[in-house]
Protein backbone atom coordinates (compact mmCIF):
# COMPACT_ATOMS: atom_id res chain seq x y z
CA UNK A 1 0.00 0.00 0.00
CA UNK A 2 1.33 3.18 -0.98
CA UNK A 3 2.68 5.50 2.34
CA UNK A 4 3.89 2.14 4.07
CA UNK A 5 7.56 3.03 5.75
CA UNK A 6 8.92 -0.68 5.08
CA UNK A 7 7.75 -3.09 2.38
CA UNK A 8 9.24 -5.98 1.53
CA UNK A 9 8.08 -7.93 -1.81
CA UNK A 10 8.62 -11.91 -2.91
CA UNK A 11 11.70 -11.86 -0.71
CA UNK A 12 14.12 -14.77 -0.36
CA UNK A 13 17.54 -15.00 1.66
CA UNK A 14 19.46 -17.71 3.32
CA UNK A 15 22.91 -18.61 4.11
CA UNK A 16 25.13 -20.01 1.50
CA UNK A 17 23.58 -22.26 -0.30
CA UNK A 18 20.94 -22.88 2.41
CA UNK A 19 17.91 -21.26 1.68
CA UNK A 20 15.48 -20.10 4.74
CA UNK A 21 13.53 -17.23 3.15
CA UNK A 22 10.93 -18.07 0.90
CA UNK A 23 8.73 -15.15 -1.21
CA UNK A 24 7.92 -13.32 2.27
CA UNK A 25 5.84 -10.27 1.59
CA UNK A 26 4.79 -7.53 4.43
CA UNK A 27 3.86 -4.47 4.60
CA UNK A 28 4.87 -1.91 7.61
CA UNK A 29 3.18 1.27 8.19
CA UNK A 30 4.82 4.31 9.72
CA UNK A 31 4.11 4.50 13.20
CA UNK A 32 3.03 0.98 14.05
CA UNK A 33 4.41 -2.04 15.89
CA UNK A 34 4.29 -5.37 13.51
CA UNK A 35 5.29 -8.94 15.83
CA UNK A 36 6.80 -11.55 14.06
CA UNK A 37 6.28 -14.59 15.77
CA UNK A 38 6.50 -18.17 14.76
CA UNK A 39 8.51 -21.01 16.00
CA UNK A 40 12.06 -21.72 16.20
CA UNK A 41 13.78 -21.68 13.09
CA UNK A 42 10.73 -20.49 11.05
CA UNK A 43 13.48 -18.11 10.20
CA UNK A 44 12.38 -14.68 11.76
CA UNK A 45 16.19 -13.87 12.69
CA UNK A 46 17.04 -13.88 9.27
CA UNK A 47 14.53 -11.79 8.41
CA UNK A 48 15.50 -9.21 10.52
CA UNK A 49 18.92 -9.85 9.47
CA UNK A 50 18.05 -9.31 5.25
CA UNK A 51 16.06 -6.27 6.10
CA UNK A 52 19.25 -4.69 8.27
CA UNK A 53 21.25 -5.03 5.03
CA UNK A 54 23.62 -7.72 7.38
CA UNK A 55 22.02 -10.37 4.57
CA UNK A 56 21.73 -9.71 1.07
CA UNK A 57 18.66 -11.13 -0.37
CA UNK A 58 18.75 -13.80 -2.85
CA UNK A 59 15.38 -12.58 -4.88
CA UNK A 60 12.66 -10.44 -4.17
CA UNK A 61 12.64 -6.75 -2.68
CA UNK A 62 13.04 -4.24 0.34
CA UNK A 63 11.55 -1.09 0.05
CA UNK A 64 11.96 1.70 2.59
CA UNK A 65 9.35 4.74 1.74
CA UNK A 66 8.83 2.70 -1.76
CA UNK A 67 12.52 3.13 -2.08
CA UNK A 68 14.18 0.04 -3.08
CA UNK A 69 16.99 -0.71 -0.89
CA UNK A 70 18.90 -3.16 -3.36
CA UNK A 71 22.54 -2.31 -3.11
CA UNK A 72 22.66 0.08 -0.16
CA UNK A 73 25.52 -0.29 2.25
CA UNK A 74 24.51 -1.07 5.64
CA UNK A 75 25.83 2.30 6.91
CA UNK A 76 23.75 4.11 4.52
CA UNK A 77 20.62 2.10 5.72
CA UNK A 78 21.22 3.62 9.59
CA UNK A 79 21.57 7.01 7.72
CA UNK A 80 17.97 6.40 6.07
CA UNK A 81 17.13 5.65 9.74
CA UNK A 82 17.11 1.83 10.01
CA UNK A 83 18.48 0.29 13.58
CA UNK A 84 18.90 -3.12 14.03
CA UNK A 85 19.42 -4.15 17.92
CA UNK A 86 20.08 -7.90 17.36
CA UNK A 87 19.57 -11.51 19.41
CA UNK A 88 21.89 -11.17 21.95
CA UNK A 89 21.78 -7.18 21.83
CA UNK A 90 25.76 -7.02 20.80
CA UNK A 91 26.54 -4.19 24.02
CA UNK A 92 30.38 -4.16 23.97
CA UNK A 93 31.27 -5.14 27.54
CA UNK A 94 34.95 -3.28 27.73
CA UNK A 95 33.18 -0.23 27.15
CA UNK A 96 31.37 2.17 29.73
CA UNK A 97 27.83 2.77 29.14
CA UNK A 98 28.54 5.92 27.76
CA UNK A 99 30.55 4.93 25.09
CA UNK A 100 28.32 2.19 24.02
CA UNK A 101 25.64 5.08 23.65
CA UNK A 102 27.91 7.31 21.74
CA UNK A 103 28.82 4.22 19.09
CA UNK A 104 25.49 4.42 18.34
CA UNK A 105 25.40 8.26 16.99
CA UNK A 106 29.25 7.72 15.88
CA UNK A 107 27.80 8.46 12.22
CA UNK A 108 25.49 11.53 12.99
CA UNK A 109 26.68 14.98 11.56
CA UNK A 110 24.53 17.21 13.70
CA UNK A 111 25.80 16.54 17.37
CA UNK A 112 23.98 19.24 18.95
CA UNK A 113 20.85 16.74 18.16
CA UNK A 114 23.21 14.08 19.09
CA UNK A 115 23.81 14.95 22.71
CA UNK A 116 19.92 15.58 22.54
CA UNK A 117 18.96 12.42 21.97
CA UNK A 118 21.74 11.53 24.26
CA UNK A 119 19.96 13.34 26.75
CA UNK A 120 17.10 11.86 26.26
CA UNK A 121 17.99 8.26 26.45
CA UNK A 122 19.28 9.07 29.87
CA UNK A 123 15.92 10.25 30.96
CA UNK A 124 14.19 7.36 29.07
CA UNK A 125 16.24 4.66 31.14
CA UNK A 126 17.02 6.08 34.70
CA UNK A 127 19.46 3.15 35.57
CA UNK A 128 21.68 3.71 32.46
CA UNK A 129 22.26 7.52 33.51
CA UNK A 130 23.41 6.94 36.95
CA UNK A 131 25.37 3.96 35.49
CA UNK A 132 26.84 6.16 32.69
CA UNK A 133 30.94 4.46 33.79
CA UNK A 134 29.81 0.94 34.45
CA UNK A 135 31.38 -1.29 32.02
CA UNK A 136 28.70 -3.04 29.82
CA UNK A 137 29.76 -6.45 31.39
CA UNK A 138 28.82 -4.64 35.09
CA UNK A 139 25.28 -4.40 34.21
CA UNK A 140 22.30 -6.75 34.73
CA UNK A 141 20.60 -8.25 31.52
CA UNK A 142 17.74 -5.93 31.80
CA UNK A 143 20.13 -2.75 31.99
CA UNK A 144 22.17 -4.41 29.02
CA UNK A 145 18.65 -4.74 27.07
CA UNK A 146 18.01 -1.08 27.87
CA UNK A 147 21.61 -0.01 26.62
CA UNK A 148 21.20 -2.07 23.41
CA UNK A 149 18.03 -0.06 23.05
CA UNK A 150 19.20 2.67 24.02
CA UNK A 151 22.09 3.15 21.37
CA UNK A 152 19.67 2.25 18.75
CA UNK A 153 17.59 5.39 19.95
CA UNK A 154 20.39 8.04 20.08
CA UNK A 155 20.33 7.59 16.25
CA UNK A 156 17.12 8.53 16.29
CA UNK A 157 15.42 5.75 13.68
CA UNK A 158 12.68 5.53 12.12
CA UNK A 159 12.64 2.11 11.64
CA UNK A 160 13.84 -0.38 14.67
CA UNK A 161 14.12 -3.84 13.95
CA UNK A 162 14.37 -5.34 17.61
CA UNK A 163 15.54 -9.22 17.94
CA UNK A 164 14.02 -10.54 21.43
CA UNK A 165 14.52 -7.93 23.30
CA UNK A 166 12.49 -10.77 25.84
CA UNK A 167 14.91 -13.03 26.23
CA UNK A 168 16.18 -13.73 29.66
CA UNK A 169 14.69 -10.72 31.33
CA UNK A 170 12.42 -10.42 34.09
CA UNK A 171 8.60 -10.09 33.23
CA UNK A 172 8.61 -7.09 34.93
CA UNK A 173 11.08 -6.24 32.70
CA UNK A 174 9.62 -7.52 29.67
CA UNK A 175 6.34 -5.18 30.39
CA UNK A 176 8.38 -2.43 30.72
CA UNK A 177 10.18 -2.71 27.15
CA UNK A 178 6.81 -3.22 25.61
CA UNK A 179 5.34 -0.28 27.25
CA UNK A 180 8.45 1.86 26.24
CA UNK A 181 7.97 0.83 22.71
CA UNK A 182 4.52 1.90 22.70
CA UNK A 183 5.49 4.48 23.82
CA UNK A 184 7.94 5.45 21.41
CA UNK A 185 5.51 4.74 18.31
CA UNK A 186 2.94 7.36 19.76
CA UNK A 187 5.08 10.14 21.15
CA UNK A 188 7.81 9.73 18.20
CA UNK A 189 6.24 8.12 15.86
CA UNK A 190 8.48 5.36 15.69
CA UNK A 191 8.07 2.07 13.60
CA UNK A 192 9.29 -1.23 14.93
CA UNK A 193 9.26 -4.52 13.49
CA UNK A 194 9.47 -6.77 16.87
CA UNK A 195 10.66 -10.60 16.43
CA UNK A 196 9.14 -12.18 19.78
CA UNK A 197 8.78 -15.69 21.50
CA UNK A 198 7.08 -14.33 24.40
CA UNK A 199 4.15 -13.75 21.66
CA UNK A 200 1.61 -12.60 24.16
CA UNK A 201 3.31 -9.99 24.95
CA UNK A 202 4.49 -8.98 21.45
CA UNK A 203 0.93 -9.16 20.77
CA UNK A 204 -0.57 -6.79 23.50
CA UNK A 205 1.88 -4.07 21.83
CA UNK A 206 2.02 -4.85 18.61
CA UNK A 207 -0.90 -3.63 15.69
CA UNK A 208 0.23 -6.34 13.18
CA UNK A 209 1.27 -9.78 13.67
CA UNK A 210 2.72 -11.39 11.19
CA UNK A 211 3.23 -15.37 11.56
CA UNK A 212 6.29 -16.77 10.38
CA UNK A 213 6.22 -21.24 9.51
CA UNK A 214 9.32 -22.82 7.46
CA UNK A 215 11.02 -19.63 6.42
CA UNK A 216 7.79 -18.18 4.71
CA UNK A 217 4.82 -15.83 5.85
CA UNK A 218 1.84 -17.88 6.95
CA UNK A 219 -0.23 -15.24 8.23
CA UNK A 220 -0.70 -11.11 8.51
CA UNK A 221 -3.35 -9.64 10.67
CA UNK A 222 -3.96 -7.17 12.60
CA UNK A 223 -2.63 -7.98 15.99
CA UNK A 224 -6.24 -7.36 17.75
CA UNK A 225 -7.64 -10.15 15.22
CA UNK A 226 -4.94 -12.47 16.89
CA UNK A 227 -5.29 -11.44 20.36
CA UNK A 228 -9.35 -11.85 19.91
CA UNK A 229 -9.85 -14.92 17.65
CA UNK A 230 -9.56 -18.06 19.44
CA UNK A 231 -9.82 -20.14 16.34
CA UNK A 232 -7.03 -18.20 14.27
CA UNK A 233 -5.08 -18.17 17.73
CA UNK A 234 -5.20 -21.91 17.93
CA UNK A 235 -4.48 -22.86 13.89
CA UNK A 236 -1.35 -20.14 13.89
CA UNK A 237 -0.30 -19.97 17.03
CA UNK A 238 -0.92 -22.85 18.85
CA UNK A 239 -2.73 -21.82 22.08
P1 LIG B 1 14.93 -18.67 16.75
O1 LIG B 1 13.75 -18.16 17.43
O2 LIG B 1 15.34 -20.03 17.19
O3 LIG B 1 16.08 -17.70 16.69
P2 LIG B 1 14.20 -17.94 14.07
O4 LIG B 1 12.78 -18.01 13.68
O5 LIG B 1 14.75 -16.61 14.40
O6 LIG B 1 14.47 -18.95 15.24
P3 LIG B 1 16.42 -18.20 12.30
O7 LIG B 1 17.41 -17.96 13.41
O8 LIG B 1 16.21 -17.15 11.31
O9 LIG B 1 15.02 -18.60 12.90
O10 LIG B 1 16.84 -19.57 11.61
C1 LIG B 1 16.16 -20.05 10.45
C2 LIG B 1 16.96 -21.21 9.86
O11 LIG B 1 18.22 -20.73 9.40
C3 LIG B 1 17.24 -22.33 10.86
O12 LIG B 1 17.07 -23.55 10.19
C4 LIG B 1 18.69 -22.10 11.22
O13 LIG B 1 19.31 -23.33 11.50
C5 LIG B 1 19.27 -21.49 9.96
N1 LIG B 1 20.38 -20.57 10.28
C6 LIG B 1 20.34 -19.52 11.11
N2 LIG B 1 21.52 -18.87 11.16
C7 LIG B 1 22.34 -19.54 10.30
C8 LIG B 1 23.69 -19.37 9.89
N3 LIG B 1 24.46 -18.36 10.36
N4 LIG B 1 24.20 -20.26 9.01
C9 LIG B 1 23.44 -21.27 8.53
N5 LIG B 1 22.14 -21.47 8.87
C10 LIG B 1 21.61 -20.64 9.75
Amino acid sequence: MAGDLLTAEALAAGYGPVPVLHDVDLRVPPGTIAAVIGANGAGKTTLLRTLSGMLRPTAGRILLDGRDLRGTPVEQLVRRGVAHVPEGRGVIGELTVEENLRLGALWRRDRSDAARALDEVYQLFEPLASRRRHLGHQLSGGERQMLALGRALVGRPRLLLLDEPSLGLAPRVVAQTMALLRQLRDDTGLTVLLVEQNVRSALAVADQGIVMSLGRVALAAPAARLRDDADLRHAYLGF
